[in-house]
């Protein structure tokens, strides 16, 4: 087996499609390297970049915002509240939603918000992160 089918999906809809040759993904516990074949695992995901390796040598990246990573030995399924293709991220929306983030960070109201913020901070600083290719 020289490649695997890999999903992305949100509420939204579907974000990713294709056949690749690797998955690189970042789980809560560590990043993950997944090749076509893998036995299966489920787990859970860090707001990260996905990166899909083509077997043409190529890759591109998604970023995604947590979610879970299932893999099957034929089918990779990536289930996330949201993603994006590193080519469809709106880098000047991602700048507002850090600036917002961080000027909610410093008034440090309650708790949830806080909490609240620090995703969304995260979820930013992920999305210009995938955007400039680091
Ligand atoms: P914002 O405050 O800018 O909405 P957010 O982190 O709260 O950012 P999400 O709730 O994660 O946004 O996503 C809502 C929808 O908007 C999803 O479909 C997501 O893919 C899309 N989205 C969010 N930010 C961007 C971006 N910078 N570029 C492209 N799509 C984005």
């Amino acid at each position: 087996m020289k490649t695997v089918q890999v999903n992305i999906v949100t509420p939204d809809g579907p974000v990713y499609d294709s056949e690749v040759a690797m998955v690189i993904a970042k789980t809560v516990s560590g990043e993950i390297g997944v090749l076509p074949g893998h036995i299966p695992m489920v787990a859970p995901l860090a707001i990260s970049a996905v990166t899909l390796k083509k077997d043409n040598g190529s890759s591109e990246v998604v970023a995604v915002s947590g979610g879970f990573i299932e893999v099957r030995p034929d089918k990779i399924s990536i289930l996330a509240p949201s993603a994006e293709v590193a080519s469809n991220i709106d880098v000047a929306r991602a700048k507002e939603a850090m600036k917002r983030a961080e000027e909610r960070l410093q008034k440090k109201q309650d708790n949830i918000d806080f909490k609240r913020a620090e995703l969304a901070l995260k979820r930013a600083i992920n999305r210009i992160s995938v955007h400039e290719g680091n």
